[in-house]
């Protein structure tokens, strides 16, 4: 895989065994790559150690759509693997381990919380905005890179005044050709800030403990090797899947760990349709969540086909759980996880709502496009399947209904910080990585100010 993309080189776990860090950051997907990237900025000037491990290999030298052709949930579909037997509740889902996590493939879709999430959040709206604003400059998100069609008038007929173009996390490089936003980005510029230690296809298993404070963490090489890098600090960012895994493997305790595990309920529609419009067009618009609305939908409209994706808020409830089965192994030798999910009385309430509007959107346009043939499905994805699976070590002022504090470290133990989707004590209705990222920055923000006091 070509290596040239990247301004930093990498070492190997076993040079990193003989380094103690101040830092080490495990996962580089949208939550890690993120925190990398602030701590690289915070101490950019300080004599401080960071050590990135990451369990995948280079499989993309930059996010899939600006080096292959096609739609990116294929290409990741073919990439990463089902969980198996234990998942069957959870069957959407996929494990992917690769440089950069998800973000090489994910659509860039980057809408805000809506307000009435953070009523129940530890934090304030206002911090919120802060590093919401934060987040955007970082990841580039614009409206404009799509362009809008009269189909704006229709739905606002159907008393959606909302819609708007969709917010993405693209960088419109040059006119029609877009550098779409991945973590290997934040990578590149982080370690233009600062170097750091980075190594690939280390799987970290356990994260060691003694007294309560953390002093590092074993890891697993592809050649079967066992490894363990000494930090007092490490921020894990390996999804919300995989953080718990670790979290029980290391046999934190903790009430909340693997639970009220979340995700959006999916409704996708397809419409072929043969528009006779002068030239061709596509667009893409965003009808979010509102007080009145749990769910958002995203449509994408051409003269070919209009497609529309609608996520629905899903409630955190306790049953729904990650967890080990230390009966079963996988490849690596490590427990396997199992799920247990299901969706509530008021999850499918809202799925319903969904199809209706979904319905209604349908007919509108039907009516303003002059088609020769049209067809029309409408189906409920498979739990997992929309990828924003979250909540799963969610903060939150309540030890015993939650993992971390508002700031993200892991209650009980010293110098142990979560970074990812796993996090979010709710997700509303909205795509979750530009929040995931807001926060990440935001709690790297406060470890550096409580390291530095802590110092003095
Ligand atoms: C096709 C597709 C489209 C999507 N579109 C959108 C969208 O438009 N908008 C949106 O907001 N979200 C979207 N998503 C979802 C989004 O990509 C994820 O929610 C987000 O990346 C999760 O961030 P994370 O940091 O929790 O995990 P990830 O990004 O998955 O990162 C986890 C990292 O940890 C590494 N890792 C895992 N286990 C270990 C271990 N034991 N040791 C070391 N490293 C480990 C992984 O290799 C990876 O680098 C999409 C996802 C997909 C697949």
């Amino acid at each position: 895989m070509d290596k040239t993309n990247f301004l930093f080189t990498f070492t190997s776990v076993h040079e990193m065994e003989k380094k103690k860090y101040d830092m080490l950051i495990i996962g580089t997907g949208a939550g890690g790559g993120a925190s990398i990237w602030r701590l690289c900025q915070k101490w950019k000037n300080r004599n401080k150690q960071i050590g990135v491990i990451e369990a995948g290999d280079i499989i993309l030298p930059a996010h899939v759509k600006d080096v292959k052709n096609g739609r990116e949930k294929k290409h990741f579909q073919n990439i990463a693997k089902p969980y198996g037997e234990g998942f069957l509740q959870f069957s959407g889902s996929r494990q992917l381990f690769a440089l950069g996590g998800r973000t090489l493939f994910w659509s860039t879709v980057s809408p805000r919380f809506h307000n009435s999430e953070f009523t129940n959040w530890p934090i304030s709206i206002k911090e919120m905005d802060t590093y919401y604003q934060i987040a955007e400059k970082k990841l580039h998100v614009t409206r404009d890179a799509f362009m809008s069609t009269d189909s704006h008038l229709t739905l606002q007929n159907l008393g959606i005044d909302e819609v708007r173009n969709t917010p993405r996390a693209v960088l419109n490089v040059q006119k029609n050709f877009f550098k779409h936003y991945s973590s290997l980005i934040l990578l590149n510029e982080a370690y233009l800030q600062k170097k750091f230690d980075i190594a690939i296809n280390s799987r970290v298993v356990k994260v060691l403990i003694d007294d309560n404070q953390t002093i590092g963490v074993q890891v697993m090489t592809v050649d079967d090797k066992t490894v363990v890098i000494r930090s007092k600090n490490i921020i894990l960012a390996t999804g919300a899947l995989e953080t718990p895994r670790i979290l029980l493997q290391s046999c934190i305790n903790g009430n909340a760990i693997g639970r009220y595990l979340t995700n959006h309920s999916s409704v996708a529609a397809q419409i072929r349709c043969n528009h006779k419009a002068a030239k061709p067009f596509q667009t893409r618009l965003l009808i979010p969540q509102t007080t009145t609305r749990p769910y958002q939908l995203q449509l994408f409209i051409s003269n070919r086909f209009i497609s529309i994706t609608g996520f629905g808020k899903v409630e955190p409830r306790i049953e729904n759980r990650v967890y080990i089965d230390p009966q079963h192994t996988d490849e690596w030798g490590i427990s396997k996880i199992k799920v247990d999910f299901s969706y509530s009385p008021q999850d499918y309430n809202i799925i319903n709502q969904m199809k209706k509007t979904i319905e209604e959107i349908v007919s509108a346009l039907d009516k303003s496009i002059s088609k020769e043939e049209s067809a029309f499905s409408i189906s409920l994805k498979p739990p997992g399947d929309d990828y924003h699976e979250s909540s799963t070590c969610r903060m939150g002022l309540n030890p015993s209904t939650s993992v971390t504090n508002p700031f993200g470290k892991v209650y009980g133990i010293s110098g142990l910080y979560i970074a990812d989707n796993s996090i979010l004590p709710s997700t509303g209705a909205a795509n979750p990585v530009l929040t995931t990222v807001a926060l990440a920055m935001r709690n790297v923000d406060h470890f550096v100010n409580i390291y530095e006091k802590n110092k003095r």
